[in-house]
């Protein structure tokens, strides 16, 4: 059985993504840190595309829990091949650097940086072996420009450009691409409470867009189609590049 894991696919951006992966027909292995409920209702999504789903909690930036889960799993189920990797989950804890404490700065490496790191490397081996894999980052504008008032999360994103860019290189040869894709403003839970109509005059295409739109570019990354694309950095952002 082919497998695709989405990390944070409870909720917006993941939730949309695992829903377009179940349409390729895969089984979906939904990462999520503590909303079940969410996570319940993705798998419910997934399941109306005629697809399955496993649950799969645990907090991506502790090095023990994704051994003592995903490592746990892919030992246990021999059988089945993780060909698709989104490392989607992420977390911001916005504010001026001056006012930053070590907490803010370091939980939102861990979430983004750390977790593509633990979570990538779990799965890397079997992908090598089988001479086929789709890793996709989720990144930001942010990791690109540098966004004042996130100097944590822009650490975090352009540090995991630089990863995706590094490690395309390091498994081309064994067919398993690494790409990125970077959204500018979407509309989800991370952005609730951001001021969307003054945001969206700065947008060129004067809206935010939709967790589906993410998902559409990250399906295409992940399809056997986009076979010759590796180390790539895909903008959605309606034109919003600065
Ligand atoms: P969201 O609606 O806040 O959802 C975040 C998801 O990540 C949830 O499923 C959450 O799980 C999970 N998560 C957070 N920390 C985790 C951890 N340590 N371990 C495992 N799961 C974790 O966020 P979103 O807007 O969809 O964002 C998804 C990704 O897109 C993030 O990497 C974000 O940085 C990036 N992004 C978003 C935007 C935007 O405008 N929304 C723009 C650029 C980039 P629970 O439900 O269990 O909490």
């Amino acid at each position: 059985m082919n497998c695709a894991l989405v990390t944070g696919g409870s909720r917006g951006i993941g939730r949309a993504v695992c829903i377009k992966l179940a349409e390729q027909g895969y089984h979906i292995l939904i990462n999520y840190k503590g909303n079940t409920a969410a996570a319940e209702e993705t798998l419910a999504a997934v399941r109306a595309k005629g697809a399955d789903g496993t649950l799969m909690q645990f907090n991506v930036g502790k090095e023990e829990e994704v051994q003592n889960v995903l490592g746990a799993w892919i030992d246990a189920n021999k059988d089945k091949q993780i060909e698709v990797l989104v490392n989607n989950a992420g977390i911001r804890q916005d504010m001026m650097m001056f006012q930053m404490s070590t907490d803010n700065w370091k939980n939102v490496i861990e979430s983004s940086l750390d977790g593509f790191f633990y979570v990538t490397k779990t799965v890397l081996t079997g992908m090598l072996l089988k001479r086929y894999g789709r890793i996709v980052n989720m990144v930001s504008l942010s990791g690109l420009k540098g966004t004042p008032g996130q100097v944590n999360y822009s650490a975090a994103k352009a540090g995991l450009i630089g990863a995706t860019k590094a490690l395309a290189q390091e498994v081309a040869k064994r067919n398993v691409t690494v790409n990125a894709v970077a959204p500018g403003f979407i509309r989800t839970d991370m952005t609730e409470g951001l001021p969307e109509k003054e945001l969206s005059a700065m947008v060129p295409m004067q809206r935010f867009g939709t967790a589906e739109e993410v998902a559409e570019a990250v399906s295409f990354l992940a399809s056997k189609g986009a076979s010759y694309i590796t180390g790539e950095v895909l903008n959605i952002n309606g034109g919003l590049y600065s």
